[in-house]
């Protein structure tokens, strides 16, 4: 393993000297600088692990060079070597970036304990760093292997059951077409739970901020309606638009905020009853534009609300059970929204019927 690196920044030469002879000794390489100015360029040249600075030095003092270490790396820990410990001096030493000060005179135990505490906390930030980008790094790959891996294949199967149902490969039995359409419809809720969780995916990877636009409120609700219009309509429930006057457009990305309204029109329609209604309506309220989805169907229990936006939340109510779901449908309007820097909020009354608000920011917000 490589020798820790510690700087020793202090004006006066018997200080410096000491403090490297008790770092040596513990197997710690010491680099030493008498001025602020000449311990940066040394830092820039060859970064430290930990630097060691007096807080006390003409030209520029301890908590400066505490400030221009963390501008220039914010993973060096500064240790501030302190004439007057006081409590306030302590406090103005942290808030510019240091990690820990040590009260003068002090032992030469008292200065390892201090140093080996700030590597301990180098190592766990650099190992914490390392298990981040590792766990970042898998789920890209992950990704990649659910797209290519999984969905392909199961777009082949797919193909071929609808061959065989189509009597190509021969005629059918009633019951090899059934077990074939139940193997079929299986294998959509596969598909939609690949996919669903492949968006998930895709909001975590943040592009959203990146895409934000004005658009008015009118067309993504037109646009999360395609398809949707057609399948209330096959269940007799009835879908009403109303949008305020004047209506500021939204900040949003289109395709996103589209699929948080169609996400929550379809459930809407979904846990709905025969002849019901699916009122969608948009306004502004307390500054923010909100998109209403109110329904009359299902209703929602008050104990299961808190848990409706995890992912694979399922109601417990056996008409939710029977319709097709995954569980990741709100839990994907949450994060769209909350990437959008909006809010989502939900009033149920259980057997009567929800709402569910999508707040988002205008345009000229
Ligand atoms: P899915 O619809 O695939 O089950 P969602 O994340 O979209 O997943 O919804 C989670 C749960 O929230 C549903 O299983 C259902 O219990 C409840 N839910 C969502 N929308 C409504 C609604 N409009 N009316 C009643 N229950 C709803």
């Amino acid at each position: 393993m490589d020798l820790a690196k510690v700087l020793v920044i202090d004006d006066e030469e018997i200080a410096r000297i000491s403090c490297q002879r008790v770092l040596k000794r513990e197997g710690i390489q010491v680099a030493m600088a008498s001025t602020g100015r000449e311990g940066l360029d040394m830092l820039m040249r060859e970064p430290p692990d930990l630097v060691l600075v007096d807080l006390k030095m003409p030209e520029m003092d301890g908590v400066e060079v505490a400030r221009r270490v963390r501008s220039f790396d914010p993973n060096i820990v500064t240790i501030i070597i302190t004439g007057y410990a006081t409590i306030e001096s302590a406090v103005a030493v942290m808030k510019e970036g240091a990690y820990d000060y040590l009260p003068k005179p002090f032992t030469p135990d008292e200065l390892i304990i201090v140093v080996r505490r700030g590597l301990e906390k180098r190592r766990l930030d650099r190992e914490s760093r390392a298990l981040r980008e590792e766990k970042a790094a898998m789920e890209r790959n992950f990704i990649t292997m659910v797209t290519h891996q999984l969905r392909s294949p199961m777009g082949a199967i797919f193909q071929y059951l609808e061959v065989l149902l189509s009597d190509i490969g021969g005629e059918l039995t009633q019951m090899q077409r059934e077990m074939l359409e139940r193997a079929k419809e299986r294998l959509e809720g596969l598909l939609q739970l690949i996919n669903d969780w492949l968006d998930m995916s895709r909001i975590q990877a943040g592009e959203i901020l990146n895409r934000l636009q004005a658009v008015p409120v009118g067309s993504c609700i037109d646009a999360a309606l395609t398809g949707l219009d057609f399948t209330a309509q096959q269940k007799g429930i009835e879908l009403t638009t109303e949008i305020s006057p004047a209506l500021p457009p939204v900040q949003v990305d289109p395709d996103s905020f589209r699929e948080v309204l169609s996400n929550l029109i379809s459930n809407a329609i979904k846990y709905n009853r025969p002849d019901g209604y699916v009122r969608i309506r948009a306004s502004e309220r307390e500054g923010w534009v909100v998109v209403d989805v109110e329904d009359s169907g299902l209703g929602i229990e008050e104990k299961e609300i808190p848990f409706l936006f995890e992912q694979f939340f399922r109601g417990k109510d056996k008409e939710v059970r029977r319709q097709e779901g995954t569980g990741l449908g709100l839990a994907i309007v949450q994060r769209i929204v909350q990437a959008h820097g909006g809010k989502i909020e939900v009033k149920s009354d259980y057997g009567k019927g929800s709402t569910f608000s999508v707040f988002v920011n205008k345009a000229d917000a």
